[in-house]
């Protein structure tokens, strides 16, 4: 991945603007983000910025696609010579269901956010959000490491199994997890199967969090538009890292606490930008970096939505 990366010069501004002149050619690769609806989605404008940073000839476009023809659409992936698409909400537990072959990390999340249209026209899925995660985390947290003690996860949907999912393979030992909805929690930790998760009340999340090394809100509390998430961090030992995965706004009221308490606080914008590089590679052949450019372009786009 980084030798491919490190291979690629970044293009002028001149080579830029001849680019985005030039239209689509026989030889386009085309992927797209097929979600229902997909108008808000920033991934267009995400793999565009890379397609033109790298030169490459190809391009993302958004797909909405009804619920209901979720089926027919994967049949025409290779039949229209699409290299691949990414699967957005509410896709992504059916296209898990769609593809001819799922990858190990998919099958545990039990989602799939991209699919790759393989040499021989077959779709295999795979989910991208665990790496993004983690990488994430490393980024904005480098001093974090798993050993360093207990993580809380708050949530229990989609995002939270893939954070699970992400922190058990980093080899955290302890992951406290809780949600709202006991059950879903219950369930959440049943299906990942294993001894590390340890399911708490969550209205007891402010003591839960006592002693962790990592608090992750995996809820979408905090979003523009929905409550605040109600947590008290003074029971965090001052070396914690706070992690909101939500991205609107940039900076939550989760994480404006953590800042005013000295935490370390790592926004989730960055799991969106990391998430689509695995992808990005596997359909475009090169490793796009993350960087502030990119960052700010994203941004951007948040704040004029
Ligand atoms: P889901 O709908 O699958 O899960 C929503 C979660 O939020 C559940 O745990 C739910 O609890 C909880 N929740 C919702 N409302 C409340 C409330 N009023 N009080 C307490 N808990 C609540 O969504 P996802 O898991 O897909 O996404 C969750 C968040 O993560 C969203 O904000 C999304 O934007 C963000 N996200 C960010 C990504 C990134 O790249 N940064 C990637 C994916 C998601 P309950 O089960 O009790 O309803």
């Amino acid at each position: 991945m980084e030798t491919d990366r490190r291979s690629l010069k970044k293009p002028s501004a001149s080579d830029q603007a001849d680019a985005a002149l030039n239209g689509p050619t026989g030889r386009t690769r085309v992927a797209g983000i097929i979600g229902w609806p997909v108008s808000h989605s920033l991934s267009p404008r995400l793999h565009s910025f890379w397609l033109r940073r790298y030169r490459i000839d190809g391009t993302y476009v958004p797909l909405p696609v009804d619920p209901e023809r979720l089926e027919e659409a994967f049949a025409g992936l290779a039949a229209l010579g699409l290299v691949g698409a990414n699967i957005t909400i509410p896709h992504k537990e059916q296209a898990f269901t769609l593809v001819d072959s799922r990858s190990e990390v998919a099958a545990r999340i039990g989602a799939v956010n991209t699919v790759i249209v393989t040499q021989s026209g077959g779709l295999h899925g795979t989910n991208t959000d665990a790496f993004g995660f983690i990488e994430n985390l490393r980024a904005g947290a480098p001093t974090w490491r798993s050993e360093n003690g207990p993580a809380v996860i708050l949530g229990a949907g989609g995002a939270a199994r893939a954070v699970a999912v992400a922190l058990l393979d980093a080899g955290v030992s302890v992951i406290r997890l809780m949600n709202r909805d006991h059950r879903r929690a219950e369930a959440l930790a049943t299906a990942l199967a294993r001894d590390e998760i340890e399911v708490r009340p969550w209205a007891e999340r402010d003591s839960a969090i006592a002693g962790a090394a990592l608090v992750v809100n995996a809820t979408s509390l905090g979003m523009h538009g929905c409550p605040e998430l109600a947590l008290d961090l003074r029971r965090l030992p001052g070396n914690a890292v706070v992690n909101d995965i939500v991205y609107v706004p940039a900076l939550t009221a989760l994480l404006a606490q953590a800042k005013a308490r000295g935490l370390v606080a790592v926004p989730g914008l960055g799991m969106l930008l990391h998430q689509a590089r695995s992808a990005f590679q596997a359909w475009f052949d090169v490793d796009p970096e993350v960087d502030e450019d990119l960052r700010r372009y994203v941004a951007r786009a948040l704040a004029d939505s």
